[in-house]
């Protein structure tokens, strides 16, 4: 059956002769991975080769007892040109389409997925901080897998949690004063902001995320916990986040 739908590239390889392997997040049908031919050495002819960084709308067509499609047409109908022309834009892209295509199975459609990649993409064009739309989109992915941290009572014994709170990555979510006793080992302290950022993060649209303010020590205190409690509950490294720890931080 043919398909149409609005689609991300997260992958391509090339392959034999003009034919190019690619893999899409798409928002119609989750991620898929094709075969689309005559597009390389022949430009002009027919589309361009599809690009990073694009929103593009794709055709393709199943194949018998195949997880590969064959896509017959990429159009692209929005370039986000800012991101190639800055590298912490351009590793934070390339880190975000990392994790949802280490993150997603074919054909599995998530259009909350989709929107995520999409939204994240186009913030990464406009005004706002690079950091803070990373953080927007970890805690927006996190709610999507569902893995938020649990933030308004202790993981492990639900009492309101006020005093000396703590963060366990193993219990995925604050800690009372109590328990954080017997989890010395394993937790570290949180302050009540970087708690209150995430969790409204996590519960506003994509109209309001910028509008919350935060200062930069709390700022740096959710990039820590957050990247410690991806690598810690999240099924894979992401390569893209090394770089950017490396060259850009
Ligand atoms: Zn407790």
């Amino acid at each position: 059956m043919i398909q149409k739908t609005e689609a991300i590239l997260l992958k391509k390889q090339d392959l034999r002769e003009t034919s190019l392997f690619l893999s899409f997040y798409t928002k119609g049908h989750g991620k898929i991975s094709g075969v689309i031919k005559g597009i390389r050495g022949q430009k002009g002819q027919y589309n361009a080769s599809p690009q990073l960084f694009g929103l593009n709308e794709i055709v393709f067509y199943e194949r018998k007892d195949r997880d590969v499609f064959t896509i017959s047409q990429c159009e692209l109908r929005e370039f986000f040109a800012e991101i190639r022309e800055d590298l912490e834009k351009t590793s934070h892209a390339l880190y975000f389409i990392e994790l949802v295509n280490s993150l997603t199975l074919i054909l599995e459609k998530n259009e909350k997925m989709f929107e995520l990649l999409e939204n994240s993409l186009r913030l990464l064009c406009g005004p706002a901080s690079t950091k803070r739309v990373a953080r927007i989109f970890e805690i927006k992915l996190l709610g999507i897998l569902g893995l938020m941290p649990r933030l308004k009572s202790c993981a492990i014994c639900d009492s309101s949690v006020i005093k000396k709170m703590r963060f366990s990555l193993k219990n995925g979510g604050v800690i009372c004063g109590e328990c954080s006793a017997k989890e010395r080992d394993s937790s570290f302290p949180v302050s009540i902001g970087t708690v209150n950022f995430i969790d409204h993060i996590s519960r506003s649209d994509w109209e309001m995320v910028l509008r919350i303010k935060v200062s930069q020590d709390v700022g740096r205190q959710v990039e820590q916990l957050l990247q410690r409690f991806i690598t810690y509950h999240l099924p894979v490294r992401p390569k893209s986040l090394e770089f950017i720890k490396k060259v850009l931080v």
